[in-house]
């Protein structure tokens, strides 16, 4: 077994801030032609404290851009109707581009007929099924912003995807099956493991590029890891150590970090690049609707 001493850091920060950098840039032009700069509209629903935390950072992230952004702060009490209504009225609103429904949604809201309810040209978290049809069928459409993040960090850092062995971790319709299509689509050899596949451990030993997206602290040890392996970890876990709230991935960095080549770190790996892909994806939602 070789022992690397210093894995690669793959430092979402940095990614982040280049996509940012290239938004910026066109927006200072679409100002300076007097044309109105793209808009997104972020619903939130109910008081879910990490939800809250992710919406001010998208908030804070469209100002920092140079996009219009409105943020809809709901009661968890708020009916279905409601939430429908506001979303046709945003669907028909000319100034906004993107319809980002921060998930969850509280249990008595139906989370599919709610997405669903999304123009599919505004879907800029690219989970209405019309987007993920076409993610499936290789077409160039909204893709989901994490997803999307994962495959911007591997290009960053010019990590050959193309013949690799993928293990994914996690079958979600958020990160786990689109990162799974989308890296077959760069033609990685895939696996989609989960809670139910038996011998995780060597399944996942198999991966030239390992992603996980489960959700349990520190889950992923040395035991999972080949040598040499590129691990970008995109659980956020919130622990209590020693009386201190902090954010871990499901990747025991400590553990896995001599083994592997690169390794995203959690805070500051997929986080930062999924908010940066949330504002490329109003951007570019807005270019193809002023193309019409
Ligand atoms: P989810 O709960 O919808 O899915 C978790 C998946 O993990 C499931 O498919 C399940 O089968 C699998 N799983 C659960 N326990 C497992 C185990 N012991 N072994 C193997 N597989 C197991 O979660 P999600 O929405 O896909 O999110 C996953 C993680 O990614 C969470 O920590 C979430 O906070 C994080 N996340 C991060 C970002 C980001 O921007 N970095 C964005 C979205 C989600």
């Amino acid at each position: 077994m070789t022992v690397n001493s210093k894995p690669l850091i793959l430092n979402g920060r940095l990614v982040a801030d280049e996509v940012q950098k290239n938004i910026i840039s066109e927006i200072e032009i679409l100002k300076s032609q007097q044309k109105r700069v793209p808009g997104l509209a972020v619903v939130l629903i109910g008081n879910d404290p990490a939800s809250q935390i992710y919406v001010k950072n998208k908030d804070i992230a469209c100002k920092k851009l140079g996009l219009y952004s409105e943020v809809h702060n709901l009661p968890s009490t708020i009916s279905e109707s409601e939430v429908l209504n506001l979303i046709s009225s945003l669907n028909f609103n000319n100034k906004i581009d993107g319809i980002l429904i921060q998930l969850p949604l509280p249990n008595h809201l139906n989370k599919e007929k709610i997405l669903d309810s999304i123009d599919p040209t505004k879907d800029v978290d690219g989970l209405h099924p019309y987007n993920l049809g076409k993610l499936m069928r290789g077409d160039k459409t909204l893709t989901p912003c994490t997803p999307q993040g994962v495959i911007e960090i591997l290009k960053h850092y010019s990590i050959n995807i193309s013949g690799c062995s993928a293990v994914v971790i996690g079958r979600s319709i958020l990160v786990g099956k689109p990162v799974s299509i989308l890296l077959a689509n760069e033609n990685a050899t895939v696996t989609i493991a989960h809670s139910k596949t038996k011998n995780i451990e060597e399944v996942a030993k198999n991966a030239d590029i390992l992603i996980s997206a489960i959700g349990k602290p520190k889950l992923i040890t040395k035991n999972w890891i080949k040598d040499g392996a590129i691990i970008i970890d995109v659980g956020i876990n919130r622990l209590q150590e020693n009386g201190v709230n902090k954010l871990v991935g499901d990747v025991d960095f400590e553990n896995v970090n001599q083994l592997c080549k690169a390794i995203t770190p959690v805070p500051g790996g997929v986080g930062p690049v999924t908010i940066a892909m949330l504002m490329s994806n109003t951007l570019k939602a807005y270019k193809e609707r002023m193309s019409k």
